[in-house]
């Protein structure tokens, strides 16, 4: 049977160019075509758009990319044994995959392609939730980025897309949630993968709002959603001592009772304590 744009297999690539997968690397590599290419319509109609790929490997989800018609796709890999494969398709898009060897944590998309850009990649979990991190907190908002669609492992999409209340509930919901609409778009088992990973993932699909849920300062934000969630079994009066001042009389002034933890605490209280702060 022939593939979707008569290229090899990938089980082929991945063994003609001696692609064996490093644990070190997060190398956990989606084979089948039929799959990437879902994933590759998660963002909607990608005729002629523009996409970032964080760590294409052997490039089964670039090739999905490029034939479900995206009309630029930067690709970034740190693992120069993929680069040939990757020039095998570059080959048969002439103009349209660029492939940067390189960290994705140090190479700026903005040098190389124009917005707006869809981000799609089955990311290697070590950098992961770091790049997420990046993206939710750009200079300004709404950000470069049209939409993002990102493999992560299940646990760390259950915590983007977690509500109040819950275990799971945490810096990460809070962040995403405030600026974008997050949802889980695609479960995973670990066999999906080659090799597999010893536990299931999933793609977590997010588009940013035109404005934040409740305004707020993002630095004064993030830096009060941190402290909150790092002694997140503690009240939040003293969770939040480091604030300095008058912990208690400022949560009391925002409607939050000092005795609640952060765990309970929606997007909207963050947003009033962090105001609150930013008028002291
Ligand atoms: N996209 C491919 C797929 O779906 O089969 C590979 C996914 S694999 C989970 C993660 C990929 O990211 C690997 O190819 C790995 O070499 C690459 N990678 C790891 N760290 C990276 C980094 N800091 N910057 C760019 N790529 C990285």
């Amino acid at each position: 049977m022939g593939t979707i744009d008569g290229l090899p297999p990938l089980r082929d690539v991945i063994r003609d160019h001696g692609l064996v997968a490093k644990k070190s690397l997060g190398q956990n590599f989606l084979l089948d075509l039929n799959l990437t290419s879902r994933i590759a319509r998660i963002p909607g109609d990608l005729s002629g758009a523009s996409v970032l790929e964080i760590g294409p490997g052997p490039g089964g989800l670039t090739r999905s990319l490029l034939a479900e018609g995206a009309g630029r796709v930067l690709a970034i890999e740190k693992d120069a044994r993929c680069l040939p494969a990757l020039a095998d398709i570059a080959s048969i898009y002439p103009g349209r995959l660029q492939v940067l060897e390189g960290d994705a944590l140090e190479v700026d998309p903005l040098a190389h392609l124009a917005a707006p850009i869809h981000v799609v990649a089955n990311l290697p979990y070590n950098v992961g939730t770091e790049l997420l991190v990046r993206w939710l907190s750009p200079d300004s908002w709404p950000p470069y980025w049209d939409s993002l669609t990102l493999m992560f492992q299940q646990e760390v999409a259950d915590r983007i897309v977690a509500q109040p209340g819950g275990k799971v509930y945490g810096r990460l919901a809070v962040l995403a949630q405030w600026r974008c609409e997050a949802r889980i778009a695609l479960r995973l088992p670990p066999e999906a993968f080659t090799p597999p990973p010893k536990v299931s993932s999933a793609v977590v699909h997010l588009r940013p709002r035109a404005e934040p849920l409740y305004p707020a300062d993002p630095e004064v934000l993030s830096r009060v959603v941190a402290m909150a969630f790092n002694q997140r079994r503690k009240m939040l009066r003293s969770a939040l001592k480091g604030l300095g001042g008058d912990t208690e009389a400022l949560l009391t002034g925002v409607g939050i009772a000092p005795t609640e933890r952060a765990e309970q605490v929606p997007i909207e209280g963050f947003a009033a304590i962090a105001r609150a702060i930013a008028a002291r």
